[in-house]
């Protein structure tokens, strides 16, 4: 699929769900170490790209840094590379999955970043994030005391399962905590993966992060 073609289908997932919701495309190139396919995708408008090593994230970053990406880091981030990360200057961490890992980006971070708190929305026990029983508490207590954590809003992975009601369950739950943290100037909710970034925009995901389903038409 390539990015019309994926545009199109985002677009008719969003009129299912409402006119007016903006669903913004994040591109995933952690299956690719050659930059040509994230040069095309920039020339047909794509801007914001995601990462899940910071390794790889740094050579790109370095490649491409003449021209003007919005780098979205999506990956487990060990606390011996939030520096690294830091220093490339990204336009967002997604993957914020603990109190503890905020409180070591907050300590390092010599300005706010944008970040997104991650929920473990489908309960498997392989996956990270918050446990949504905990998801709405933590996000407050880090807006309350982590000044140079910028919260955004959550992401999520759905639920990976066949099964498209269990998938559609985990980003109702995610959509849920999204509405109770609205209040507090949640903006982002960004689920959907190439699998099922359909579903998850009918659930009122406003961002998706395309992988295998896009890249392959780049490569
Ligand atoms: C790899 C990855 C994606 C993209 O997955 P695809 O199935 O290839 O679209 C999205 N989000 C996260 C957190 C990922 O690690």
């Amino acid at each position: 699929m390539n990015l019309d073609e994926l545009i199109q289908k985002v677009e008719a997932a969003r009129l299912k769900r409402s006119e007016h919701l903006i669903v913004q495309i994040v591109a995933v190139t952690k299956y690719t170490q050659n930059i040509e396919p994230l040069k095309r995708l920039y020339k047909e408008g794509q801007r914001a790209f995601g990462e899940n090593r910071v390794q790889d994230m740094e050579k790109k970053v370095n490649a491409l840094s003449n021209i003007p990406i919005e780098w979205h880091f999506i990956g487990n981030l060990q606390k011996n590379k939030i520096n690294k990360l830091l220093n490339l200057d990204v336009f967002m961490i997604q993957s914020v999955n603990s109190y503890e890992l905020a409180e070591a980006i907050d300590k390092r971070a010599k300005k706010p970043i944008r970040c997104l708190l991650e929920i473990n929305s489908s309960k498997e026990p392989t996956k990270h994030g918050l446990p949504i029983e905990e998801a709405v508490e933590t996000y407050l207590k880090i807006k309350e005391n982590l000044k140079n954590v910028n919260l955004q809003g959550i992401m999520t992975i759905g639920a990976h399962s066949e099964n498209e009601n269990e998938i559609r369950k985990s980003f109702k739950l995610t959509y849920k905590i999204f509405e109770q943290l609205k209040p507090y100037g949640a903006k982002i909710c960004s689920m959907g993966m190439s699998g099922d970034f359909e579903i998850a925009i009918e659930e009122g995901s406003n961002m998706i992060r395309i992988g295998s389903a896009l890249i392959n038409s780049y490569m």
